[in-house]
């Protein structure tokens, strides 16, 4: 079993990269990829632990898109890559302005002053919407994280702030410089009609698409069958990752996500030989 998808206390993850490390060793994990958002910071923490795991160093963006979520993760990346780098420090600034906005927001909301220290909870790394959702509880504004999203932080909502993103071309062109491979992260999110997938991933195949995740935690088993086909016909690769956020997404687990994800070790492999092309 592989998860090529995961995040840690480097971004809104809540196991550090070790705690990650030892759990899929216990997991049976035998390759995992760090992917934590818009940062390498964590993987120099990620290799330098003793550990029966294969490690793929990794990233994952967010691209501008209007219908729904379109998140690319980095596989395979050398992580010491100058352009790619500079991409982060830019999307860093981006990401912490706008935590900015959203804790003035937050201020407003409960009538008195909330700062970075407040909602940080002793992260080491990039801050989001996942550490202001569990700020919102510790307060009692809401209950579960997913609430805090429904009423507060999802696109449209009172503690909502747009960031700057990237474009797909420069996302995908920035992981080739880097010597790693892109792959369109949990497809469903993209909220397209079923008609509308092969023609959108036709087109980002083009631009420079290498795979997609297949075995992903939104991704309902009886779904699999349609992207990997559909992958299959448009010449992409597959991937499978959990999306595995500790205890910021409690349904999904290392390696086997909601239930029962297991990607095959065999994924890895085709994967692999991707970064050779
Ligand atoms: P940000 O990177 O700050 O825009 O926050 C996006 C992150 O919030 C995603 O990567 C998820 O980890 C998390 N997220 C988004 N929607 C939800 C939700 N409904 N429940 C829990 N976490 C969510
Ligand atoms: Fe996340
Ligand atoms: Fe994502
Ligand atoms: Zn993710």
């Amino acid at each position: 079993m592989i998860d090529l998808h995961c995040h840690s206390t480097y971004s809104d993850g809540t196991f550090s990269p070790a705690k990650l490390l030892e759990y899929a060793e216990k997991r049976g994990v035998e390759v995992l990829a760090l992917t934590d958002h818009d940062t390498v910071d964590g993987l120099p923490d990620f290799f330098s632990h003793e550990t029966k795991v294969e490690r793929v160093a990794g990233t994952e963006l967010s691209i501008d898109y209007d219908n729904g979520t379109f998140h690319v993760v980095g596989l395979f990346l050398d992580y010491h890559n100058k352009k790619l780098n500079e991409t982060l420090d830019f999307l860093k600034t981006a990401r912490r302005a706008r935590n900015e906005k959203i804790l003035t927001a937050v201020s407003n909301l409960l009538g008195r002053e909330v700062t970075l220290d407040d909602v940080s909870d002793g992260n080491e790394g990039e801050l989001g919407r996942p550490h202001i959702a569990k700020f919102l509880i510790k307060c009692k504004v809401v209950s579960t994280m997913q609430e805090a999203f429904d009423k507060y932080l999802a696109k449209g909502k009172p503690l909502y702030a747009d960031k700057a993103r990237l474009s797909f071309d420069d996302a995908a062109k920035i992981i080739h410089g880097a010597g790693g491979i892109a792959v369109l992260a949990h497809p469903v999110s993209l909220r397209l009609e079923d008609d509308a997938v092969e023609p959108f991933l036709s087109d980002l195949k083009g631009r420079g698409l290498d795979a997609i995740e297949v075995f992903c935690s939104e991704v309902v088993p009886e779904r699999r069958p349609f992207y990997l086909e559909t992958a299959q016909r448009l010449g992409l690769g597959v991937s499978g990752g959990s999306d595995f956020h500790g205890d910021n997404k409690l349904k999904i687990a290392l390696g086997t996500g909601p239930e029962t994800l297991n990607t095959p070790y065999s994924v890895y492999q085709a994967l692999k030989e991707l970064t050779q092309r």
